[in-house]
Formats: C-alpha cells, sequence, structure tokens
C-alpha cells in the first residue's frame, strides 16, 4: 500500500518515518464540504421526522452492550444514537441544550434545522453565499418570533387556591396531561398530570414565579405498576435501617447526618498494629468499646434520635446503636446526603466532636416501606423542616416503562415549571409553524433584495412541522397542510392546527394543545442557529487520520 508509512535510517544511523501521500489526509472543502454536512445533518433529522407527535412512531435503541430502550422521546434518542459525522455530533450537542433549558421540543428542533439545511442548499447551488443564506434565515427568524409573541396566548394559573390547579379542568393540568401526549404512559395520563402539576407547585413560588427544581425529586423504583406511582411530600432513601429489630417507624425524627463512619481510627498506612497476648487484644476491644461508645454519647447528647452515615459500620457498632435506641441507615451515597440534609434543614457533619444540637435534620415522620412486589423496602422522609421538598415516586413492572415514565414525568414538569415562570403559550399541532410561515412568506414580498429567497426558504422550512405531525398520523402532509393554509388565511386564526388524534376539529386552542411561547421561541432560535453553524463550516480536516 503506497500511503503506509515506511521506516528508513539516515547516514548516522538514526531511524526515520517517510509518511507517503501526506496531502490525502481526510478533507472536505467548500461547497462539497457544505454538501456532505446538510446530508449528515439531514440523516438526523430524518431519523427524528418520524417520531414527532404524538402519533410519532417510537424507535428501538440497542446500546453497546446490548440494553434495549424503547422510546419516541427526542431528547433520549439523541443521547443515545451514535453518529461517526463530526457535524451530525454537532448538531446532537447543539439540540440537546433545547431539553436540557426547556425539558421538550428537542425534536422539533432537530427537524427544523434539518428543513432550513435542506432549504439552504437549493439556494447554495443557486450560487447564493451560504452566509447571505444565513444572514437571511437570521432575520427571518426575527419575524417569526415577533408573530409568535403576536399570537401568544395567556394560561389561567389560580395563585389564590392553589389546590384548583390540580383539577382537571384547570390549564396547568390540562398542559401537563398534552405533554404526556405521545409516551407509553398513555393510560396513566391524568394521573401522571396530577403527578407533575403537584410536584411543581409544591417547590414553586407563583407570586415570585419561581420553580426551585432543586427540592423536587423523580425516583423511579422497579416493582408494582403505574399506578402505584404518587407524590411523596418529602425525600425517599433507597435504604433500610441498619438491624432489622430496629424500629420501622419514627416520629418527631432528630437526624444525626454523619459523613465519618462508626469505627474507631485506624492506625495509619504503614503502621502495623500487632497484638501478641490475651491481654493486649483485650486492651485493645477496650478501646474500641470505649470509642464506640463516646461516638454514640456524643450522637445522644447532641439530642439526636435517629442516624445516617455515609459509611458503613460493623455488627458490633450496630448492635450498640440498636441497645441504645438509635435507628441508623448506612452506606447512603454522597448526594442523597446532600439532600437530606437540604430537606430537613440539617447540617453534614465530618466529625462526632462536632454533633450540636442546631445541627440535626428535622422530619415529622420516617418510615421504612416494602416496595410492593419485590423485597426491596425504602425510607420514606415525610413532614421535612424544609416542607417543599417533594419527591415523585415512579413504580412500573419492568425497567423500560420506570425509565420512560421518568422522562415523560420530567417533560411535564418542565412544562408545568415553564408555565408558571411565564403563562404565555401558542398552541401546538404545527398551528404557531403555519402561523409564522404565513407572515415570514409575506415578508418575503414585501423584500427587494436577495433576502427574499432565504426568507422564502425559511417559511417552506416551517412547514416541515405541520407536515411531519400530518404525516405521522396518517393525513396526506400536502393537502393538509394547504388545507389549514387556506384557513389561517381565511379566518385569521392563528389556532388551526393538525388534527394529529383524529378528534374531528383543526382548533387546538380549543381541544388545549399548548406549547410554551418560551419553549416555541427558544426551537425556532436554536434552529436557526443550528442551520448557520452549519453553513458557515466549509472546511473539515481530520488530523492525524490519513486515509490508507
Ligand atoms: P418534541 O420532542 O419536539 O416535544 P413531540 O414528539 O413531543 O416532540 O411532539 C411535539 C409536537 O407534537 C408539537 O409540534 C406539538 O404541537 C404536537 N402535538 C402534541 N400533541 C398534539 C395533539 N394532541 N394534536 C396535535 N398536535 C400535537
Amino acid at each position: 500500500n503506497l500511503s503506509k508509512p515506511v521506516f528508513a535510517q539516515d547516514e548516522m544511523g538514526r531511524p526515520f518515518i517517510i509518511v507517503k501521500d501526506q496531502g490525502n489526509k481526510k478533507r472536505s472543502h467548500g461547497l462539497e464540504a457544505i454538501r456532505s454536512h446538510i446530508l449528515a445533518a439531514g440523516q438526523v433529522s430524518n431519523i427524528m421526522r418520524t417520531s414527532l407527535g404524538p402519533r410519532g412512531l417510537d424507535k428501538i435503541l440497542i446500546s453497546p452492550d446490548g440494553d434495549i430502550n424503547i422510546t419516541n422521546d427526542g431528547a433520549t434518542i439523541l443521547s443515545e444514537i451514535q453518529l461517526n459525522n463530526e457535524v451530525a455530533k454537532l448538531m446532537v450537542e447543539l439540540s440537546k441544550s433545547q431539553d436540557e433549558e426547556i425539558g421538550d421540543g428537542t425534536t422539533g428542533v432537530v427537524v427544523l434545522a434539518g428543513a432550513l439545511l435542506d432549504q439552504a442548499l437549493e439556494l447554495i447551488e443557486k450560487g447564493i453565499h451560504p452566509i447571505k443564506v444565513a444572514n437571511g434565515y437570521d432575520k427571518a427568524c426575527k419575524i417569526a418570533i415577533a408573530n409568535l409573541d403576536r399570537i401568544a396566548d395567556t394560561v389561567h394559573i389560580d395563585s389564590e387556591n392553589i389546590d384548583a390547579n390540580l383539577s382537571k379542568d384547570s390549564d396547568l393540568f390540562r398542559a401537563a396531561s398534552t405533554s404526556l401526549g405521545s409516551k407509553i404512559v398513555s393510560k396513566c395520563h391524568d394521573q401522571f398530570a396530577r403527578i407533575a402539576v403537584e410536584s411543581v407547585l409544591n417547590v414553586a413560588n407563583l407570586e415570585r414565579k419561581d420553580v426551585d427544581f432543586e427540592l423536587l425529586k423523580v425516583e423511579g423504583k422497579l416493582g408494582g405498576s403505574l399506578e402505584d406511582s404518587k407524590v411523596i411530600k418529602g425525600v425517599i432513601l433507597d435504604k433500610d435501617f441498619s438491624h432489622p429489630q430496629m424500629p420501622k417507624e419514627i416520629t418527631d425524627a432528630k437526624i444525626a447526618i454523619l459523613t465519618c463512619p462508626f469505627e474507631p481510627p485506624k492506625p495509619k498506612t504503614k503502621h502495623k498494629l500487632e497484638v501478641e497476648s490475651v491481654e493486649e487484644f483485650k486492651q485493645l476491644q477496650e478501646y474500641e468499646q470505649g470509642k464506640f461508645k463516646q461516638m454514640i454519647k456524643d450522637v445522644k447528647d447532641a439530642g439526636a434520635n435517629m442516624v445516617i452515615c455515609q459509611w458503613g459500620f460493623d455488627d458490633e457498632a450496630n448492635y450498640l446503636l440498636l441497645s441504645n435506641e438509635l435507628p441508623a441507615v448506612r452506606w447512603v451515597g454522597g448526594s442523597e446526603i446532600e439532600t437530606i440534609a437540604i430537606a430537613t434543614k440539617g447540617r453534614i457533619v465530618p466529625r462526632f466532636e462536632d454533633l450540636t444540637p442546631e445541627k440535626l435534620g428535622h422530619a415529622g415522620k420516617i418510615r421504612e416501606v416494602p416496595l410492593g412486589t419485590t423485597r426491596e423496602r425504602i425510607l420514606v422522609i415525610e413532614d421535612c423542616a424544609n416542607p417543599k421538598t417533594v419527591t415523585a415516586l415512579i413504580r412500573g413492572s419492568n425497567k423500560m416503562i420506570v425509565d420512560e415514565a421518568t422522562r415523560s414525568l420530567h417533560d411535564s414538569l418542565c412544562v408545568v415549571r415553564n408555565l408558571i415562570k411565564d403563562s404565555r403559550v401558542v398552541y401546538g399541532g404545527g398551528s404557531a409553524e403555519i402561523s409564522c410561515s404565513l407572515t415570514v412568506t409575506e415578508a418575503a414580498d414585501k423584500q427587494k433584495g436577495i433576502d427574499q429567497y432565504a426568507f422564502r426558504a425559511f417559511a417552506q422550512a416551517l412547514d416541515i412541522i405541520p407536515m411531519s405531525l400530518a404525516e405521522n398520523s396518517g393525513q396526506d402532509p400536502i393537502q393538509t397542510l394547504t388545507n389549514l393554509k387556506a384557513q389561517h388565511v381565511k379566518n385569521d386564526n392563528a389556532f388551526l392546527g393538525v388534527d394529529c388524534l383524529g378528534k374531528g376539529s383543526n382548533d387546538m386552542k380549543g381541544q388545549f394543545v399548548i406549547e410554551t411561547l418560551i419553549g416555541k421561541r427558544q426551537q425556532l432560535l436554536l434552529a436557526t442557529q443550528l442551520a448557520r453553524m452549519v453553513l458557515k463550516i466549509n472546511d473539515v480536516i481530520v488530523t492525524g487520520k490519513d486515509q490508507y
């Protein structure tokens, strides 16, 4: 093979390497590069397109070690598909920020970005410079976003009577319920919507429009069925008490939260302790006993009636704890310790000497509960000193269901949170996109310069959303789109979208298919940004990879 490196020696006998065909590095350039990037991006967006909307198809994802995952959640698919194209990878990375900030709408971003690039390619082939296209897209995006503000509606959140938001016809409940739309949990829709609204309201401050997600935990636990999922006002801990004879329930718990082990100090490394006689052994044992007693005394003196420890302790310590009526939990992970400290307003104590009554955490009730069908037990810490802490406990008969339910719940938690932060919404089913598409087309007609092409391309790209929604629910995409556009223009009504679920009406407001304004705005911005990024790359040089 020509390009294999060859070893040679110079006149002094020093070895060196000759690499032939050095110019043969993998490199693509100019229009050819942009074209190949657009094709790569198109592949990602094609995968995602069929899972858009409530009738989107599921994907089976098989991880390298054979784990199977079924989902149609955009963010999950993106995070698990393995790509070997750099631009496709970039696209996945950037679109994830939609999921991180908004928690929903990742599929939409990727599909839209793919369409924008597709349209851009046509313009580029006609001879328009990629940067001109990108700039035109930016302007069109601004127009579209202004249009979103115009058509936005406000949902009602009852801040006087908080419980009213839990009722089935409240806006928050309906929003949570819509966002669960296309997910596996459709069987327990109402229940999950209620879980979402209840847990977010618990950590929300409606006056300040603030939601503290730190205090909200979602825990998936295998066993039982989806119907057993519920909201727990407190935290749960995936552990049981260290001794089976310890009480299963503690009321008015004062908790010592420790990161030091219940064991006597060990000799430092490199020192050996040699025990040569029975006396010495006894002394050692007494010393250990003394240490244990002192530790337990420290805990008792501080007024604690329960211990949560990051480390383990042996049978002897365990027995002492039991006989001193100090129920204890061992091997509690670092992040769980932190959660418990926040929830119970306790301090994490690294040394027994540091324990004081003020540092104890407080909880009204701690119970050990069996987990339905499995033999596992969990600890439920309720009535915590910080009343806002809440945990959504998801149950399900297999891991796949628990995972999908957890993800779906995450989506609807985000929707509820976003609505509390900003209660403006636009309607879904592609209605907002159609309205923006019409507005941008109108603006294109007024443009004299080259921007009009980019504007039209942008408008056409927006159409991909209603078209994919129609296609995924078995309708004729082009016919549906033209009908809807005609109705939009005729009635000046921005609420008409694709009737994915076959309810017999295109009125998305009536069906309450909503999307938050911030979410939709972010989607457009991100997709435009993504397209710009790809259009700006005209050179990819893979260093160090010679093609053999
Ligand atoms: P994403 O990851 O982008 O959130 P989804 O699969 O959740 O993707 O699909 C969201 C799209 O489906 C949005 O355009 C939304 O308006 C639309 N949609 C959701 N529910 C309905 C419905 N009941 N009827 C029509 N369109 C819907």
